[in-house]
């Protein structure tokens, strides 16, 4: 199974987030806050070299000189999330031979960075993670409804909800 960055995230966010996005149920297009996220993005880093493809599967925002790694976000609120999909990308590069060991994250609207490095323990974490998110997906049942206050600002509030 190819295991995007956005999976990795959502793992974070909400494993019913996580199975719908993976189950072609993807009404993210559609929402206000992700577009605002992609026109902040381009706003922001238009002279960078922006969204690289790796091997098919991982879309990093951009890399700065081959050597530190940055991922844009518009907010905060689920930092532990962004966190982590950024350790996943070092992961995911180191695993293919390219060694970059930094990455920023980056969050133009509040005039914020955050260094993100691999630790003592973390390929361990997310190789069980990556096993996690592989039987959430392929599980036939839709995860259950995580009644958070974080629901009310997701693209799939309405099919959650209404
Ligand atoms: S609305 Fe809430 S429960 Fe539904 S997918 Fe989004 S975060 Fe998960």
């Amino acid at each position: 199974m190819r295991i995007t960055g956005t999976m990795f995230y959502y793992y974070f966010v909400c494993h019913r987030k996580l199975w719908c996005f993976s189950n072609h149920i993807t009404l993210e297009n559609e929402s206000e806050r992700v577009l605002l996220g992609k026109l902040l993005d381009e706003a922001s880093y238009g002279r960078e070299h922006k969204h690289i493809l790796i091997d098919e599967t991982v879309n990093v925002d951009f890399i700065k000189d081959w050597k530190v790694l940055h991922e844009v976000k518009k907010s905060k609120s689920i930092e532990e999330a962004s966190i982590w999909q950024v350790k996943y990308y070092l992961y995911f590069l180191n695993q293919r031979g390219i060694n970059i060991n930094k990455g920023i994250l980056d969050y133009p609207q509040i005039k914020k960075r955050e260094e993100v490095v691999l630790q003592n323990g973390d390929k361990e974490k997310i190789e069980k993670i990556l096993g996690n998110i592989e039987d959430i997906v392929s599980q036939e049942k839709m995860p259950s409804l995580i009644n958070s206050k974080i629901c009310k600002s997701c693209a799939y509030y309405e099919y959650c909800y209404v």
